[in-house]
């Protein structure tokens, strides 16, 4: 008896590098880009341990909860660490680069998250790339939550290493992932010592096995259902146009601000600026004496199908995510988490416009 997930014809070394060659072209990158056959944590703790050890001086810029993790990544491999955190709400800016440069001039990498979805904000990465690429440095970038969401160009903004992932915008599967890698991160990993080689986190076997064999050998059985659903996501992509995805995404989240702006209650956008707000998710700040998590639980009861979250962690209390992404990248899942919202908030007795929230949605959504 056939199943539609099992019984698969094996994943060939050729399908395997066409699929590659498609998400280079997503991102415009003429780059060596490799599939890891992981979640996206596994390029991005791959590449750091690649690329950085204990005569690494590293910019770690932190956004939000990924920069920390990558903090811990670059101490473990031995690197000096200088912490660049910057206030939830906010963006990172190539002035705030440019001066970590100027009081440490050693500093050789840097690490950034384009955009967090755990936060809701996104960073200038075309002037931060051009500050970092004056000093030399080798520059890290976490593409997972703006890839599909906004323009993500490796090439055009000198990133070294860019990972990217499919669960988010591109409304693919979390099982797979890529990193996009260029000449001088190569260079940087083969004077690596520390560098995992005969690892599953090692990028140098893919580069010695893989792409200088001319990409005809697999170092291993691939993922295949995941690399087949990455293949029809991208495919998907294609279809559509990567442009009008990604407007999808930036018209969720204006429709999401002020939707949020008009329903009152005391609920407003957590990242103040538009421009410093991610297409992919829209954080809010639930109004004071609200807790979050609560409010998100009761929307839930209202329409169990809105793609709302609370903030994790420490950020249950006062942080809604809307994860408008993917397929919920719509002007009807936008609408339907603001009545959901004003629907709880209205339970706790607080005054809300509903319909004006719409209102707002709709002619935002235009
Ligand atoms: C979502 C995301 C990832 C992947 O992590 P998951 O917890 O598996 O979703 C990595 N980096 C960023 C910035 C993300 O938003």
């Amino acid at each position: 008896m056939t199943h539609p997930f099992l019984d698969l014809a094996p994943l060939t070394a050729a399908r395997f590098a066409s699929i590659e060659d498609r998400v280079a072209r997503l991102l415009s990158t003429e780059q060596d880009v490799v599939i890891t056959q992981g979640e996206a944590l596994l390029p991005l703790e791959g590449a750091i341990r690649s690329t950085t050890g204990p005569g690494t001086t590293a910019l770690n810029v932190i956004t939000g909860p990924y920069g920390q993790t990558f903090g811990d990544w670059l101490r473990d491999c031995g690197a000096t660490v200088i912490d660049l955190a910057v206030p939830f709400h906010t963006a990172v800016t190539a002035e705030q680069i440019r001066d970590a440069f100027a009081a440490h001039p050693e500093i050789d990498f840097v690490s950034l998250v384009h955009a967090e979805a755990a936060t809701g904000n996104t960073n200038p990465v075309a002037e931060i790339g051009e500050v970092v690429r004056r000093h030399g440095a080798l520059f890290y970038l976490d593409a997972v939550a703006s890839v599909g969401a906004e323009p993500v160009l490796p090439d055009a903004w000198g990133v070294d290493l860019c990972v990217i992932g499919a669960q988010k915008a591109m409304g693919g599967p979390a099982g797979v992932s890529a990193v996009s890698v260029s000449e001088r991160a190569w260079a940087r990993m083969a004077a690596t010592p520390g560098a995992p080689r005969r690892s599953y986190l090692s990028l140098l076997d893919w580069k010695e096995r893989w792409i200088d064999g001319g990409r005809t050998t697999l170092l291993h059985a691939p993922a295949q259902l995941e690399m087949l659903a990455l293949e029809a996501c991208v495919e998907r992509i294609e279809a559509v146009g990567l442009v009008a995805v990604m407007d999808r995404h930036r018209r969720a989240a204006l429709a999401t601000r002020a939707g949020a702006r008009a329903l009152g209650g005391g609920l407003e956008p957590y990242v103040y600026e538009d421009a410093e707000a991610a297409p992919v998710a829209t954080t809010l700040r639930a109004p004071s004496g609200v807790v979050a998590s609560e409010l998100v639980a009761r929307a839930l009861e209202s329409d169990p199908a809105v793609p709302l979250v609370a903030g994790s962690g420490a950020l249950a209390r006062e942080m809604i995510r809307v994860n408008h992404y993917g397929v919920e990248a719509t002007q009807g899942a936008v609408r339907a988490s603001l009545a959901a919202l004003g629907a709880a908030l209205r339970e706790q007795g607080l005054g809300v416009d509903v319909e004006g929230a719409l209102r707002a949605v709709d002619s935002a959504w235009r």
